[in-house]
């Protein structure tokens, strides 16, 4: 207890000597072998009949022990990549930075890694100590050692049944703690990325990050800077795309990442005006995640920014622009000040851009209109996010209702709908008039006093 106390307080880890593991057998850990998957055994049996050491690692025994399916297995051995390629038929050997070698059966995808040696002493930097290429292999207490967290250095072998831990991870899963191995500043100088993983593991996982582990981020985090952005951009989809997204940004903020590091952040938790419809929008992402559906990041990142185009949207009208061509300048502004810091990719851009465009295009259910936009490619993506807008009470929840009304109608209840909302807009009626440029119809609604200081039309647009 006293120990544990002490080691707690200094943050230390253990004296203990890391180059030898504590072996747990199946009752110890309680892994169940059900949650194993067939061509991960098959890996591991393969390399371990030529000779060789083969464990499944990192994450995966992670949720194994946690007892969570593995989403993917990774595979560490002592054959290097040349050797685990002559064993399979369906192998490749890819990456420069870490070569690896993807194992490939049927349409599953396993990642196999050669055990890496501690060269990083030697291994080239940037200025800032950020390792830039880390390509030695060594023994299997190396590899432990160089990856991130206690729980996530632990190796299991089907075959035995047993599971190494060479620093404490078993402790630190049962003490649901993140803990970095070695000493953080290092580690993060390294490679900063670390400190948006502890996060999103903390996140996740529903895990405290241990004192030390968590000290020095606010500190480094700057160091996230001189990371590619595209490799920031990736951890920045995993973290968004984790189904905790909204927990992740919780942690983010309180770990003091979220300043003036990712454009994109600053924009979504600096926005109190925006952070309904922002938070709206991840919870929805976070519930399709953990239903096991399909989240596109146009979608996404379309839904982050909609505020900052919103704001941009109305300026460009207030300075004399029509609706249209102004909501494609404030799509540009946004995407121009994004696409440089955050690597988005131009797919992406792409996806966002038609989300945002289609928006105006909900606000005419005359005539022939709702019909085309049906046809729109992108019209689902368009109709979600209308019904965001609607949810977060930018738009009368009315028009999305009529759309979800529209889009499910057989052929004459079509033409009913169409022309229900010809008459309401006739009439001006209730809410069946979309609020945006309609600017002499603002008495009728007496909304002259709603805090906007009388401003025309424009200036009110969505903004509350
Ligand atoms: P998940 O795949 O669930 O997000 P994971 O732990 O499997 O989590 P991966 O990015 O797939 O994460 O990495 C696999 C393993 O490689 C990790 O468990 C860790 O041991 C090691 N690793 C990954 N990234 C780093 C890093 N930046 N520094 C050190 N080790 C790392
Ligand atoms: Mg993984």
């Amino acid at each position: 207890m006293i120990k544990k106390f002490i080691r707690k307080i200094l943050g230390v880890k253990d004296q203990r000597d890391a180059s030898e593991p504590v072996i747990l057998g199946p009752e110890e850990h309680g892994i169940d072998p059900k949650n194993v998957s067939s061509n991960a055994i098959r890996v591991t049996q393969t390399l371990q009949e030529a000779g060789f050491k083969a464990f499944v690692v990192g994450g995966a025994v992670r949720d194994l022990l946690l007892g969570v399916k593995p989403k993917d297995f990774d595979i560490a051995t002592d054959a290097t990549p040349e050797q685990v390629k002559k064993l399979f038929r369906r192998a490749f050997i890819i990456g420069r930075r870490f070569q690896i070698v993807h194992v490939m059966f049927g349409q599953d995808l396993l990642e196999v890694t050669t055990f890496r040696g501690n060269g990083s002493d030697n291994a080239p930097k940037d200025e800032h100590g950020r390792v830039l290429r880390d390509n030695n292999f060594g023994p299997q207490h190396e590899d432990a050692a160089r990856r991130d967290f206690t729980i996530n250095a632990m190796y299991y072998d089907p075959a035995t049944q047993s599971v190494l831990d060479y620093h404490g991870g078993i402790e630190d899963i049962r003490a649901k703690l993140l803990r970095i191995i070695g000493m953080p500043e290092a580690r993060y100088r390294e490679d900063p990325v670390r400190m948006l993983r502890v996060v999103r593991f903390a996140a996740k996982l529903g895990f405290t990050i241990e004192p030390t582990t968590r000290a020095p981020i606010p500190v480094m985090a700057p160091l996230i800077d001189n990371v590619p952005a595209a490799r920031v951009f990736d951890e920045m989809l995993k973290l968004l795309l984790s189904g905790h997204a909204l927990a992740c940004l919780k942690e983010l903020r309180s770990a003091g990442l979220h300043h003036g590091l990712l454009p994109l952040l600053d924009v979504v938790l600096e926005q109190p005006i925006g952070m309904k419809f922002v938070t709206l929008a991840l919870e929805s992402t976070d519930n399709r995640v953990k239903a096991g559906k399909g989240v596109s990041p146009g979608f996404l990142f379309a839904s982050l920014l909609w505020h900052q185009v919103l704001e941009k949207w109305t300026a460009y009208r207030a300075a004399g622009e029509s609706p249209i061509p102004a909501l494609h300048l404030a799509a540009d502004a946004v995407l121009e000040t994004q696409t440089e810091n955050l690597a988005l990719q131009r797919r992406i851009a792409t996806d966002m851009r038609d989300i945002w465009a289609m928006q105006p295009r909900f606000e005419r259910r005359a005539g022939r209109a709702p019909y085309k936009l049906l046809e729109h490619p992108r019209f689902r993506a368009g109709y979600d996010f209308l019904l965001l807008r609607c949810q977060s009470g930018e738009l009368p929840a009315e028009v999305g209702e009529w759309w979800t009304e529209f889009y499910a109608a057989e052929g004459g209840e079509r033409e009913r709908l169409v022309a229900a909302a010809h008459t309401r807009e006739r009439e001006g009626g209730a809410n069946g008039a979309p609020k945006k440029r309609r600017p002499r119809r603002g008495p009728r609604k007496n909304t002259g006093e709603g805090g906007e200081g009388g401003a025309p039309a424009p200036a009110a647009a969505g903004d509350e």
